[in-house]
């Protein structure tokens, strides 16, 4: 059960270089958006932050691809995003973006403390280079095959298909994204995070964390066990935030290292326009406070082992994630959402058509928590109409016609009789177990006992 009464909600931070898609928002959103709402009507102190990821590869590639600068593609897709969010009612306190002035001022104090303490270093690299573009290839500039799952189309950060974070040069058959020469080796200095110091304290603070899913759980041990790398978190790109350490003008920080430090960041901008500096602290340096990170499972090893791993490194002091309750994908009548094949189901199309809670009670009675759930449409039209409408809204059109009729307002209690001393019982044992299943984010099971209990209104 929830017991502290301070929360912190973090909502990984979406690419702004596309519109967002369903997949996103059964991934982290709306799972997200429920716990906050579940947190505030019981009395918790709810700080939940997220905003536009704005850096890296992704921004660079597609603003290429489109002709323009990386600065208009954010601008474009910070905007939409920020619409979206509000129509589909997820209830941020702030929903910021990390080309924020303040978001680079605190990404370069905490490279730069990691820096002095020696968590971050310089080392001699060979990366890709593509002669005939003449450029560094990093992340998504480079494609190949995965060495894990045999993947084609792996890009160099991270297969898609089986999730795993990867050095370009586990690629195979590597090729330019650009031009689909065969890049070669060149040297190139980078500044590596000292990941391989973290794994006993990793360790240490995974012991506890029994209430993880299980899945979220394994993976985060597999990778502790399987010893971790220290990783190159600067790039030869120009597009992200500058590195605070002389001799490395012409890079800038790898986007995965400055967009996990937005939760921190977005928390103190927060703060700040709320006109009390310190706030944040109250989440962020309380050792009752929780902090949850709501996130798909490509994402688990940023917000399980890079981010504690900085936090950590950086200050003692700071919390450490209490849950990370990732879910598994939202799958398209039976498919992977893809946006190169064209399947997807893009957020600003779907919520012109349909009303936003037909849309969100669908995706909540069919969440991915523990497994790949589908969008089927003739499922998702029957959920409304037999479940939503049938059950729920019948229920409510009852209760309110009848009274109305009736009575004209809410008439006073009568004498009791068994079957309303059952019903009753009913309702006091639903919502109880409602806020245990919420307070575990289980929250397919929480709307199912919900509607089980409107059925037995119905009858009643
Ligand atoms: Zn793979
Ligand atoms: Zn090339």
């Amino acid at each position: 059960m929830v017991s502290s009464d301070k929360i912190f909600i973090g909502v990984a931070w979406p690419y702004a270089n596309g519109s967002l898609h369903l997949g996103h928002l059964a991934g982290c959103y709306l799972p997200a958006d429920i716990f906050a709402r579940f947190c505030r009507m019981t009395g918790k102190d709810v700080l939940m932050v997220s905003g536009s990821d704005e850096h890296g590869t992704p921004i660079t590639i597609t603003a290429s691809n489109e002709g323009v600068s990386p600065k208009q593609i954010v601008d474009r897709y910070h905007r939409e995003h920020t619409e979206n969010m509000k129509t589909l009612g997820i209830s941020f306190d702030l929903f910021t973006r990390t080309t924020a002035e303040n978001h680079r001022r605190i990404v370069q104090e905490i490279f730069k403390t990691l820096y002095d303490k020696g968590y971050i270093y310089p080392r001699e690299d060979e990366a890709f280079y593509c002669e005939h573009c003449r450029r560094f290839l990093p992340d998504r500039y480079i494609e190949g095959t995965c060495p894990y799952c045999g993947n084609k189309n792996a890009r160099g950060d991270q297969c898609d298909e089986c999730g795993k974070l990867l050095d370009p040069k586990d690629l195979m058959d590597v090729r330019c994204k650009l031009c689909g020469n065969t890049p070669v080796l060149k040297k190139t200095k980078h500044m590596f995070f000292a990941l391989s110091k973290f794994e006993e304290k990793l360790l240490l603070w995974m012991r506890d964390k029994n209430h993880w899913r299980a899945n979220v759980k394994k993976f985060t041990e597999n990778w502790i066990k399987n010893g971790l790398k220290d990783r190159a978190i600067t790039r030869d790109i120009e597009w992200g935030i500058p590195v605070p350490v002389e001799g490395f003008e012409d890079k800038r920080i790898y986007v995965w290292f400055d967009a996990v430090i937005g939760y921190l960041s977005a928390s103190i901008q927060w703060a700040n326009e709320q006109k009390e500096p310190d706030k944040w602290q109250e989440w962020w340096k309380n050792k009752d406070a929780k902090h949850y990170y709501f996130l798909a499972k490509d994402n688990i090893p940023f917000h399980t082992i890079i981010w504690p791993s900085i936090l950590m490194g950086y200050d003692e002091n700071l919390a450490l994630p209490y849950d990370v309750p990732a879910n598994e994908y939202l799958r398209l009548e039976g498919e992977q959402f893809s946006k190169s094949r064209g399947l997807a189901i893009w957020i600003p199309d779907i919520i012109k058509k349909f009303d936003v809670d037909a849309i969100r009670y669908y995706l909540s009675i069919n969440m991915p928590e523990n497994r790949d759930s589908n969008w089927m449409w003739n499922d998702f039209v029957a959920k409304n109409n037999d479940e939503l409408l049938g059950i729920y809204g019948n229920l409510v059109h009852r209760v309110l016609t009848f009274t109305w009729k009736n009575f004209g307002k809410v008439p006073e209690q009568g004498e009791l009789d068994e079957d309303d001393r059952a019903i009753i019982k009913e309702i006091e044992k639903t919502s109880q177990e409602v806020a245990e299943y919420l307070s575990k984010c289980s929250f397919k099971k929480a709307l199912r006992s919900i509607m089980s209990l409107a059925q037995k209104g119905n009858v009643y």
